[in-house]
C-alpha cells in the first residue's frame, strides 16, 4: 500500500513535519531509528533521574500577543495552544571575555544596547545601523553565501565587540568555521538577542510526549527502531520509489521529508555527492549534576554564560580533542519562576574534533579517561568565568562528537550539520525533500519551523 507522505526522523524538524502534514493528510508515518523521539534534544535516565541531552535554553522567546512572531506562527502552523505549554523566560544571560570585556543581555533588548553604548561607545552607532538593517532583511530569501564578519567590520569600530556578538550566535547556529552566512547570523540575532531565550516549565520529555500525541490525535504513526536504510528510485531517477527499512519492511510514499541531513540523505539514496567534502564542527558537552541546596555556591542570575578565554575567538575544529579557550556554560535551573527540583545541573560545550575522538572509539578505558580529563578541564574553564565552584558533584555526563553520531546518526556527530545547506530543501528529486538542520533553520524552533516551511511549501501546495 502506498502511503501518502513519509517523514524520515523524529527529532524536532520531523515531529513538526509530521504534525503539520497530519493536519493535512490522513495516514502520514513517522519513521525514527532510535527507540525514542527527540534526535539531538532528548533525554536519557540516570540513576532514576531524567537527563536532557541538549537543551540549554530555546531561542525565539514571544508574548503571545506578538502574532507575527517565529514562535506564534509555529504554534498557529501546527495547531497547538500555547496556553497549554508554560514558557520560562530566561534571567539574564552573558558574553564574557576573560580579561576584556563582558556585555550582559536578557529577553530586554535595551540590556543589549544599553551595555553596548556603555563599553563600546565608539561602536554603538554602528551597532544601532546593524540593527536597523537586521530588521529590515529577510535571511528567508534564499541567497548565496555572504560573508557576516566582512559585513560587521564595516559597520563596527571595535574588532573585540564583532568577536562578542558572533561568539553566542555562532555557538547557537553556525555549522561553518570562524564565519556565518549573513542570513544565518541575521536569524540568530533576531533568534538570541532581538527576541530572547526560555525554556518550557517542565523538561523536553513532556515537550516531546505533547508532540507525539498531538501527530497521532491527527491520525499519524509513529515507527520507533525504524531505521531507514536506502531509497531507491524509480527508473527516470527523479522520483524515489520505495524506502527500504533495516527491518526488511519497504515503503512506498508520494512525498518524503528527509530531516536525516544532507549528506545522510544522499548515501541512504546510495549517491556520492559531486562537491568537496568540508570539515564539520563538532562539540563535547558535560553535564554536572549537584544537590539543589548547592546551588548558592554557583551564580543564581546567569542562564546562559557564552565564554572566550584565548588570545583570540576560534570557532574551528580543534587540532587536539576538545578546545576549552571558548565555550558555553549553562545553568538550567536559572530561569524566572522555576521551581528547583532536589537537584540542580550545570552543563559545558566545547568545540571538540571529531577526528581526534575518533582515534580513541576503539579503546573503551582511554575514551573513558579522555572524557574525564575533558570534565576536569571543562570544570577548570568554567572556574576561571564564574569563581571557583565548592560544590560536591553527585552525577556527572559528557557526550562526545561519538556519542551524536551513535544517537543521531549525523555524520561526525556534527550538531550542526553540514557546512552546506539546501535554503530551499530541494535535492533535485520530485517527492522526497530536505527539512531540519541541513535546510539552514538551527536550534530547536529552527528546526521545527523547518519542517513546516518545506512541507508548506513542497507538498501542501501540491495537495
Ligand atoms: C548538546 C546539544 C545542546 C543543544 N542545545 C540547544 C539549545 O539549548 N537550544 C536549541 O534551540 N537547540 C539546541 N541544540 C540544537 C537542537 O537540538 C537542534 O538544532 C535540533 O534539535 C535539530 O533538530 P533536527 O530535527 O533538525 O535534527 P535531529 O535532532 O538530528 O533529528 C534527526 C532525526 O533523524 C533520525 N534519523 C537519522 N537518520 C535516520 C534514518 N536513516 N532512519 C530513521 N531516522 C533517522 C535521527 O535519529 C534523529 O532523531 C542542542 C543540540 C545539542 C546536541
Amino acid at each position: 500500500m502506498k502511503i501518502p507522505c513519509v517523514v524520515i526522523g523524529g527529532g524536532l524538524s520531523g515531529l513538526a513535519a509530521a504534525i503539520r502534514l497530519a493536519r493535512f493528510i490522513p495516514d502520514v508515518v513517522l519513521l525514527e531509528q532510535h527507540s525514542r523521539l527527540g534526535g539531538l534534544n532528548s533525554y536519557y535516565y540516570r540513576n532514576r533521574t531524567l537527563f536532557e541531552t541538549g537543551l540549554h535554553a530555546i531561542t525565539n522567546y514571544a508574548e503571545p500577543g506578538e502574532k507575527r512572531a517565529p514562535l506564534n506562527r509555529l504554534f498557529r502552523q501546527l495547531k497547538l495552544n500555547r496556553k497549554n505549554f508554560t514558557l520560562l523566560q530566561q534571567k539574564t544571560s552573558e558574553v564574557h571575555f576573560y580579561g576584556c570585556q563582558s556585555l550582559l543581555f536578557s529577553n530586554d533588548f535595551n540590556l543589549l544596547e544599553n551595555e553596548i553604548a556603555q563599553k563600546f561607545p565608539n561602536s554603538i552607532d554602528g551597532f544601532i545601523q546593524l540593527v536597523d538593517f537586521m530588521r529590515d532583511f529577510d535571511p528567508f530569501v534564499p541567497l548565496p553565501f555572504r560573508s557576516t564578519r566582512q559585513f560587521l567590520a564595516e559597520l563596527i569600530k571595535d574588532p573585540l565587540l564583532i568577536d562578542m556578538l558572533l561568539c553566542p550566535l555562532m555557538y547557537y547556529g553556525s555549522s561553518v568555521e570562524d564565519d556565518m552566512d549573513l542570513s544565518q547570523f541575521t536569524i540568530m540575532f533576531q533568534a538570541i538577542f532581538l527576541e530572547g531565550m526560555f525554556r518550557p516549565e517542565h523538561s523536553i520529555k513532556e515537550f516531546l510526549d505533547s508532540l507525539k500525541e498531538h501527530f497521532e490525535s491527527l491520525g499519524g504513526t509513529i515507527r520507533l527502531s525504524s531505521r531507514v536504510k536506502g531509497l531507491t528510485r524509480d527508473h527516470k531517477g527523479k522520483r524515489v520509489s520505495r524506502i527500504i527499512l533495516e527491518s526488511g519492511d519497504i515503503l512506498e510514499a508520494d512525498f518524503i521529508i528527509s530531516t536525516a541531513g544532507y549528506e545522510e540523505t544522499f548515501d541512504l539514496l546510495d549517491q556520492e555527492l559531486p562537491e568537496t567534502k568540508e570539515d564539520r564542527l563538532g562539540f563535547i558537552e558535560s553535564i554536572y549534576q549537584f544537590h539543589s541546596q548547592d546551588r548558592d555556591q554557583l551564580p543564581s542570575d546567569r542562564t546562559v554564560i557564552f565564554y572566550n578565554s584565548g588570545e583570540v575567538f576560534n570557532y574551528r575544529q580543534p587540532q587536539s580533542f576538545t578546545d576549552f579557550n571558548s565555550g558555553v556554560i549553562c545553568f538550567p535551573f536559572n530561569f524566572e519562576n522555576l521551581v528547583p527540583g532536589t537537584h540542580v545541573e550545570m552543563r559545558s560545550t566545547h568545540l571538540a574534533s571529531y577526528r581526534h575522538w575518533k582515534t580513541i572509539k576503539e579503546y573503551p578505558q582511554k575514551y573513558l579517561k579522555e572524557k574525564e580529563t575533558a570534565r576536569i578541564h571543562s570544570r577548570r574553564s568554567i572556574e576561571k568565568i564564574v569563581g571557583k565552584l565548592n560544590v560536591n558533584v553527585v552525577y556527572e555526563d559528557t557526550f562526545t562528537p561519538l556519542t551524536i553520531e551513535r544517537y543521531t546518526a549525523k555524520k561526525n556527530g556534527a550538531i550542526y550539520g553540514s557546512p552546506k545547506k539546501i535554503k530551499d530543501g530541494d535535492i533535485g528529486l520530485e517527492n522526497l525533500f530536505l527539512a531540519g538542520t541541513d535546510q539552514g533553520f538551527l536550534g530547536i524552533v529552527g528546526s521545527m519551523l523547518s519542517g513546516v516551511s518545506i512541507v508548506n511549501q513542497h507538498v501542501l501546495s501540491r495537495f
